[in-house]
């Protein structure tokens, strides 16, 4: 097997360690002579991982018994729906900060289930920064703030939360949660598909806080409705074991690389690698985001035109570098440097992007 660099944004790249170590236990889990795969939800194997990865998402976030951990399906897409239809009943408004392709689709969606205003939007500069305190204009009475961490598509980031007073802050983390310390305790509500930086497809995190729970809708399907999940720790209906089984492993990896913060510096390591060489290309490259608003997880930039774009793409690939062409939606490059990728995959991006300028620029 040749070495490759996975720069995908998602399903993306996933610790070695932790895909080696669900292969020696694929067959035989701890062993019982069959798979996780084949097992039971109801199983204490399982009902053990269930607890182990709640536990283990509770502490890297730092929060206890005041937050519940919910491992559901459906993707964050679904809950761009399952938000407001339990925190957006008739007669409240919701307000939705616009930085990018997924706070959209999240607005979107919201749209369709209650009222919403757009407290702030950097749509007309090109999502390439998140707005300034001073211009989001917050509803004091809105039942929610919503945002969105990290633009997975554009590669913009907060990194400073915004003062929302007593508002109940949600935040779609799908493309950055457990890549920094977080300071849970500010939201009510964080969501996150598992598939970035988290584990593989097929699971949706939820980290609710106990106190905005009680006020959800009572009024809705039982699979549709927070607190069903909640009461019974994400097993009222068969989960998606072996994304939550992957999940927990990935969880344990992040804490045997010293958790968060040592995670967070590597991370900064990374991104700094890359956009460095986009910083002294002259222009040949042009990042895609105001440089105070750049993601530490997606790199977006373009080259001159959109035929050396095609041949940046296609020389990564032969050389080993996958996943670098831009969303189908907006264009250019992306890398996508998750947790998992180490600091090796991006200095050899780095150093391909200083030799593709050489022989280009
Ligand atoms: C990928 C992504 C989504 C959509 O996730 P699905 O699991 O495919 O529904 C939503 N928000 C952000 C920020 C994303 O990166």
């Amino acid at each position: 097997m040749s070495a490759i660099y996975n720069f995908n944004a998602g399903p993306a790249i996933l610790p070695a360690p932790v895909l080696d170590r669900a292969q020696r236990e694929l067959r035989d889990y701890q062993g019982r002579g069959m798979s996780i795969l084949e097992m039971s939800h109801r199983s204490p194997e399982y009902e053990a991982i269930n607890a182990e990865a709640a536990e283990r998402l509770k502490r890297l976030l730092g929060v206890g018994e005041e937050y519940h951990v919910l491992f559901l399906q459906g993707g964050a897409s679904m809950q761009f729906a399952m938000l407001p239809l339990n925190f957006l009943p008739p007669g409240a408004s919701a307000d939705y900060v616009l930085t990018g392709a997924w706070a959209e689709k999240a607005y979107e969606e919201a749209l369709r289930v209650g009222q919403t205003r757009v407290a702030a939007s950097t749509a007309e500069t090109g999502y390439r920064s998140v707005p300034s305190q001073a211009d989001v204009t917050l509803d004091p009475r809105a039942a929610y703030v919503h945002i969105t961490s990290n633009e997975t598509i554009q590669g913009v980031q907060w990194h400073a939360w915004p003062d929302v007073g007593d508002v109940p802050l949600v935040a779609d983390m799908s493309s950055d949660l457990l890549s920094r310390p977080l300071e849970t305790h500010r939201f009510a509500l964080i969501y996150a598909g598992a598939q970035k930086n988290l584990g593989p497809a097929g699971v949706t995190i939820v980290v609710v806080r106990d106190a905005f729970l009680q006020r959800a809708s009572a009024h809705l399907p039982v699979m549709l409705r927070y607190a069903t999940h909640a009461k019974n720790r994400s097993l009222y209906n068969t989960p998606p074991v072996f994304a939550v089984y992957m999940v927990n492993l990935v969880l344990a990896w992040i804490e045997e690389q010293g958790g968060l913060a040592a995670i967070e510096e590597r991370n900064r390591r990374k991104a700094a690698t890359l956009y460095r060489v986009i910083d002294e290309s002259g222009g040949f490259y042009r990042g895609h985001a105001d440089p105070k608003h750049r993601s530490l997880m997606n790199v977006t930039f373009r080259l001159p035109d959109e035929t050396l774009e095609k041949r940046f793409v296609a020389e990564a690939t032969a050389q080993g570098m996958v996943g670098l062409a831009g969303h189908r939606s907006v264009g250019g490059i992306r890398a996508s440097i998750y947790n998992a990728m180490g600091q090796d995959g991006c200095d050899a991006l780095a150093t391909f992007m200083t030799d593709f300028m050489r022989r280009n620029g």
